[in-house]
Parts: structure tokens; sequence; C-alpha cells
């Protein structure tokens, strides 16, 4: 079974991760722009990031077969230094022009501050401008007023729940991101708060239709494997095989192919593996190591 990781920040793992991905099947990910845990003090930091989210990164991920899409916004904790903020706000629309690009985020609120919701309601209306969809970030805490929150301002501006995908739900946001018709994704996080376990049971309650599973692997403690072993995970447990994979694959494509930027027939017969190959003079091998080189003949087409 093939899937695919619509928030991962693969920037922080390491290749050892994307070879351990690749094995398990995952053949497309998005990597949402977020915080890194320093906080950036100039916008140059931010263009650099951006610029490596389209760029390097891209090419990391391609040289272990793994095709990388990415989203472009200020994340919510950011968004507290005003200065930084408008000047990160200038230099967005030249990025969320780029190719690979397949939505606004992730954005929304960490401390549910007015300079948050500032920007938030900039970046939203940023998005209808260029037509691409968002990736909402939901606080880790006060979970359910900021969901319902962010639900209300993103009517305010009248986009279409269809368009919006409200990350890092939980059992107590569920039913109300459905009901309200938004695409409701689910963060596995490692021994916490949305286990498998855990979302394996959802799945069975709610059903597939519009529920995400993501790993949002970042520099702390996560599980580049969550969506793949989720996936297993429900397959074990009596899920229906379409159901997971509407879950675990067909919604995130159909949620960000929204962006007309992510194409199943990008990666479904991708270019062959050529570790040989350089970006701006760099490889992703060290000293002497034996580049994986395959073959254009090889059967790649992944099943
Ligand atoms: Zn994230």
């Amino acid at each position: 079974m093939k899937f695919i990781d619509p928030h991962i920040h693969v920037t922080s793992r390491t290749t050892d991760d994307y070879e351990a991905m690749a094995k398990a099947g995952v053949a497309a990910i998005i990597e949402p722009a977020f915080w890194l845990g320093q906080p950036r003090t100039h916008v140059g930091s931010f263009q650099d990031y951006f610029s490596s989210l389209v760029g390097f990164e891209k090419f990391r991920a391609a040289q272990f077969g793994i095709r990388h899409y990415c989203t472009i916004g200020l994340n919510s904790k950011e968004a507290n230094n005003e200065a930084l903020a408008e000047e990160v706000m200038e230099i967005m629309p030249l990025f969320l022009a780029k190719e690979n690009v397949v939505a606004v985020g992730e954005i929304g609120f960490d401390d549910m501050t007015a300079l948050e919701e500032k920007y938030l309601r900039i970046q939203l209306e940023m998005a209808k401008e260029v037509d691409l969809p968002v990736l909402i970030h939901t606080p880790h805490r006060n979970k359910k007023q900021g969901t319902y929150r962010s639900m209300d301002i993103i009517e305010e501006h009248e986009i279409p729940p269809h368009l919006v995908v409200i990350d890092h739900n939980n059992e107590e946001t569920c039913e109300e991101v459905l009901r309200r018709g938004y695409w409701a994704a689910f963060t596995i996080y490692p021994k916490t708060k949305m286990g498998n376990e855990r979302m394996v049971e959802v799945v069975k309650k709610y059903g597939p239709e519009r529920i995400i599973v993501d790993s949002s692997a970042d520099w702390g403690v996560s599980d580049p494997l969550a969506v793949p072993k989720t996936g297993n995970l429900m397959l074990e447990r009596g899920v229906p095989e379409e159901h997971v994979e509407l879950t675990c694959y067909k919604n995130a494509l159909a949620a960000y192919g929204q962006s007309g930027q992510f194409e199943e027939s990008d990666w479904l017969t991708p270019e062959p593996i050529d570790q040989r190959t350089l970006f701006e003079g760099n490889s992703v091998l060290r000293g002497g190591q034996d580049p994986r080189v395959d073959k254009p003949e090889d059967d790649r087409i992944i099943q």
C-alpha cells in the first residue's frame, strides 16, 4: 500500500528517516512552513527557509525516491513579532507562486493573541487571492476553543470549508470540524494525546470521509513513520482497506490536489533516483559513498 504524509517537517529529519519512509510506502509528502524552535529575528531567515522548502529539501527527498511538496505561511508563534511579521507578509506572495506549493500554511493560533488573529486573517485573504487551499494549525492548549475560533474566522472571510484542512484534531474537535464541512487532519504523536490506537477508533467511529492522518514529525519527539504505522494498524484492527486508503492517501490527495500542484502522476512514474545529482554543488553523499543510481528501464512504477 502507498501512503502520503501530508504534514511532516523533513528539514529536521535524517536520511535514515527518508529511507525508512520510502521503504514503508510513503510516496509523497507535504512539508508545511513552521516554527524552527529558535525564533527567527530577520526576514532573511524566513526567505532562506522558504527557499529551502521549495528547493533543497525537494531535491533531498527526491534522492530517496520521495516526492516533496510544501506549504508557505507565517506560523502562529512568530506572528507575535509584529515588525518581523509585516516583512514576512511582503515576501510571501513570491513564494506562494512557486511550483510545488500546495497551500497557505500552517497558520492559525498558538496562544490566541490579537497578533496571531491579525496575521491569520491577512493570510486567509492571501490564500483567497492566489486561490490556494489553507492548512490550519490548531493550538495544543485550549484546543477546542482555538479550533472553533479558527473556523469562525475562516467563515467570516468566506473561504469554503472544502478548501481548508484543520489539523491536530482530537476526539473533542473532530465532530464539529467534520460537521462544518472541513477536512479534519489528525497528527499521530507517539506516546501522547493522539496515538495510533486512538486514531483507529476515530476512523471506526466517524468513517473515512474527509479524515486525514499525518505525522507532523519534526525536531521533537515524533515519528516519521506514523502514517504507514497507523494505516497498517487500521488494517490489523479490521478497518476496510478502502477506508485506510482514503484516510492515509486519497483524502490528502483530494484536499491538496485543489491547488493544481499536487498530482498523483508526479510520483506514480517517478524519475529514476540518481544520487550523483547535485543541488547548488551539494550531494547527499559523503566521503566516497556509492551513489544509488537507478536505471530508467527499471520498473519503478509504484504499486
Ligand atoms: Zn507542523
